[in-house]
């Protein structure tokens, strides 16, 4: 049997960790398959909730990420259309079908009816749920005048009652599901025509000859349903493999309250697409240490993941989302960057911020792209996330405000001494242009400080000061380079005339 697998988003959302878990552990899966195949489906059947812009998102998002489909929307395939909502004449015609094979029945109950057998219920304090199948025993001829004729209805799949539906997961095992538990014989077929999630998802699972099913785990409920319409055609159901969950670290489902999870939130802040694979490669996952990877035991290509990707490798447990973990991940990914290249990935931030001029046209001059590449060398050592780099390093493109004196003055000083520190600063700043390298300058004002028998400390603090406007910068030493002596002196004289 040929390996073919899905993803099938609705697009009714931004994509989010657990949307795009589920994507990668299918086109994983797929790439460790010789001949596998990785299949994107728009499962569009709720109208009302669809949007354009959310189909948008989803290429962006799979763009970003360097996932390639082998069929799909955009690029076609042998099951095509790969939209639900260009193949709804297919789902009439399946509908049919299992009308006629006395699987599905014709309701023309209104939405106000089953409103109000709801309410009856509640009122009765009843524990039945659902629709209570009064047009189930409507004679199947009469009903199909009545739908012929142009009235109103819906079409409803006939659960088996009082049995039980059996199937296996890969990762759960053996399921038994009593039909009674399932939510009564669920709508196929709206009165509009439309197709529910269930009949689309099935007859489009089978049309496109869908190998596996590996979702989420919360889809479990509808599997039972599933199986009963693969029965029910006379299918024979994929192999089901319902993912581990991803959770937050409070053990409640990963949302909105645990921090960021749509995927565009975490671009924004700067994480790089290497870093958030990795990571979500792992959510609900197990690789043996260094077998994926011979470069570092943690950090896996997509290529690499790719190779070594197999359903053994699937934990049962749920996954707890880390978000330290993740950073982790971003940050050895933005060290493996060169200077150039993390540089062009932090380009829009540093021009969002205004730092090359004002417009998001800015252009930054010669000497400025100088600088900004030579300052990535300074920040890429501690760097998290590529949004924090126009905060770090602005006070090498514009001169920063002058601190208040507290700030300059070191731990059993005074404000006569660290003026007196600054001087000193200011004339061996002079001296540094001439140093070969940031090593050999620190090296200089170490003897210096010792030879004048100040501490180093003492030295250096009002001096980073003067030149970043903060106590804590990137290291003092390559400020002073990529700034010049000119443009140093120039701003250890302000802080002088400041404090004076
Ligand atoms: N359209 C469903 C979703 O939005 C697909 C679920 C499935 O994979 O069957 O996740």
């Amino acid at each position: 049997m040929n390996t073919r697998v899905r993803y099938a988003p609705s697009p009714t959302g931004l994509q989010h960790i657990g949307g795009v878990r589920t994507a990668l552990f299918n086109y994983l899966y797929a790439r460790s398959n010789q001949s596998g195949k990785f299949i994107l489906r728009l499962e569009d059947t709720d109208r009302t909730r669809t949007d354009e812009s959310y189909v948008q998102n989803l290429y962006d998002t799979f763009n970003w990420l360097g996932f390639k489909w082998d069929e799909g929307p955009d690029c076609g395939g042998q099951y095509a259309p790969y939209i639900q909502s260009e193949r709804s004449n297919l789902y009439k015609k399946y509908t049919q079908e299992l009308l006629d094979n006395g699987h599905a029945y014709y309701c023309f109950c209104t939405a106000q009816r089953i409103d109000e057998v709801r309410q009856q219920r509640e009122a009765a304090r009843s524990s039945e749920s659902g629709y209570d199948r009064l047009c189930r025993s409507i004679d199947p001829q009469e009903a199909a005048k009545r739908s012929a004729s142009g009235e109103a209805c819906t079409v409803r799949l006939k659960i088996p009652l009082g049995k039980t539906t059996v199937f296996h997961d890969h990762l759960l095992g053996n399921i038994e599901w009593k039909n009674d538990d399932i939510n009564p014989d669920p709508v196929l077929l709206k009165t509009d025509g439309f197709p529910t999630y269930h009949l689309a998802n099935v007859v489009d699972d089978h049309l496109m000859e869908i190998s596996h099913i590996m979702r989420a785990q919360e889809w479990l409920p509808s599997t039972p349903l599933h199986v009963i319409m693969y029965h029910a055609f006379g299918w024979t159901p994929p192999q089901f493999c319902h993912l581990p969950m991803v959770m937050g670290q409070d053990g409640k489902k990963l949302s909105k309250r645990h921090g960021a999870t749509s995927i565009d939130e975490f671009r924004k802040q700067g994480y790089l697409p290497e870093a958030l694979i990795n990571y979500v490669a792992l959510l609900g996952a197990s690789y043996e240490e260094g077998s994926v990877s011979d470069k570092h035991p943690d950090l896996y290509t997509l290529e690499e993941l790719s190779q070594h990707f197999s359903l053994e490798k699937l934990n049962k447990a749920p996954a707890v989302f880390d978000y330290k973990k993740l950073e982790w991940y971003n940050g050895q990914y933005i060290r493996m960057k060169t200077d150039e290249e993390l540089a062009a990935l932090c380009l829009p931030y540093v021009i969002n911020a205004g730092l090359f001029g004002n417009g998001e046209n800015a252009k930054p001059t010669a000497q400025q792209l100088q600088t900004f590449v030579s300052s990535m060398a300074l920040i890429k050592e501690r760097l998290i996330f590529l949004s924090e780099v126009p905060e770090k390093i602005a006070y090498l493109f514009r001169e920063p405000e002058v601190p208040a004196a507290e700030e300059f003055i070191p731990k059993k000083c005074d404000l006569a001494r660290t003026i007196e520190l600054l001087q000193i600063g200011k004339e061996l700043v002079r001296s540094l242009a001439e140093k070969p390298d940031d090593e050999a300058a620190e090296n200089f004002i170490k003897a210096e400080a010792e030879k004048r028998e100040i501490k180093l400390g003492d030295l250096m603090m009002p001096l980073r000061v003067a030149i970043t406007g903060s106590r804590v910068s990137p290291p003092l030493f390559g400020s002073l380079r990529i700034l010049g002596a000119e443009c140093s002196v120039n701003r250890i004289e302000k802080a002088i005339g400041s404090l004076g």
